[in-house]
């Protein structure tokens, strides 16, 4: 995860309504967030799509231990304040969900994310996409794919909207942008460029399906589940480099097969 390594802001921050401040929608306040305070004065400063793309290097990651390099990673709010945590949108209980599980256990995390949410929700989608487009151009390393969120998920019309603007800019651009989310209960009709890996089977609010099986459960006996469903290439191989997310691409594409793996 990247660090903030700039010095400390001289200015501080001004938090009023008149300063652009508004925290009303928020579980949190930014004193329960290490850094908020300095991204708050940057965001003040911000007066070019340069300036943002500096606030937005250091609130992208790139790759993980399941995910290659060549994909950036943008989280539009924690786990911790993700709005399935813990309901039965989401595949996945509340304690056994690795990001709220290691949000809590380390603190760094769950500040990251919270600040990658104060983000999202002060930059328009124009703004944003040139911004990850200027920070791709001062990047050594081959760039190919956008993941909204590996923690967290889509909390209203509004984000979906935002992250399709997004991705057409992006698409056109020559990059792939994908999700995956729970939040069926929302409005996906304007999800076009974006591909939306549906991870709950209640509606078809998305691209395809990704879901989790336990082992012995044949894929073609899911009624869900298309015929040609895959077990994801990176869970069949124990995590095999070479099938990392962005070197395998079938999340990537609206086109492409179902995917699972396995509850081990
Ligand atoms: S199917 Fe491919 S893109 Fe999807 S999670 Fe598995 S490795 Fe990643």
């Amino acid at each position: 995860m990247s660090q903030q390594s700039h010095a400390e802001p001289q200015v501080q921050p001004e938090r009023t309504p008149e300063s652009g401040f508004d925290i009303g929608f928020y579980n949190w306040t930014p004193d329960d967030v290490n850094g908020f305070d300095e991204l708050f004065v940057r965001i003040q400063q911000a007066e070019s799509v340069n300036d943002w793309s500096k606030i937005l290097a250091d609130h992208l990651v790139w790759g993980n231990s399941k995910i290659a390099k060549s994909v950036g990673i943008f989280n539009m709010n924690s786990a911790t304040d993700c709005p399935n945590l813990g309901t039965d949108n989401c595949q996945v209980p509340k304690e056994s969900c690795y990001a709220f599980r290691s949000e809590n256990m380390y603190g760094n995390p769950l500040d990251y994310r919270r600040r990658q949410e104060f983000i999202w929700d002060h930059l328009d989608a124009e703004t944003w996409a040139d911004a990850f487009l200027e920070v791709v151009s001062r990047k050594r390393n081959p760039v190919t794919a956008l993941r909204f969120n590996q923690a967290g998920d889509f909390r209203h019309r509004g984000d979906i909207v935002k992250a399709e603007r997004i991705a057409h800019r992006l698409n056109d651009e020559g990059y792939d942008v994908y999700t995956y989310s729970a939040s069926d209960y929302l409005d996906w009709s304007v999800a076009n460029h974006l591909t939306v890996n549906m991870s709950n089977a209640r509606r078809e609010y998305g691209d395809k399906h990704y879901t989790a099986l336990p082992d012995g459960v044949d894929p073609t006996d899911v009624d869900f589940l298309d015929d040609n469903a895959v077990q994801c290439p990176y869970d069949k191989s124990d995590g095999a480099d070479e099938f990392k997310c962005g070197n395998c691409r079938l999340c990537f594409e609206s086109n492409g097969p179902d995917v699972y793996i396995r509850l081990h």
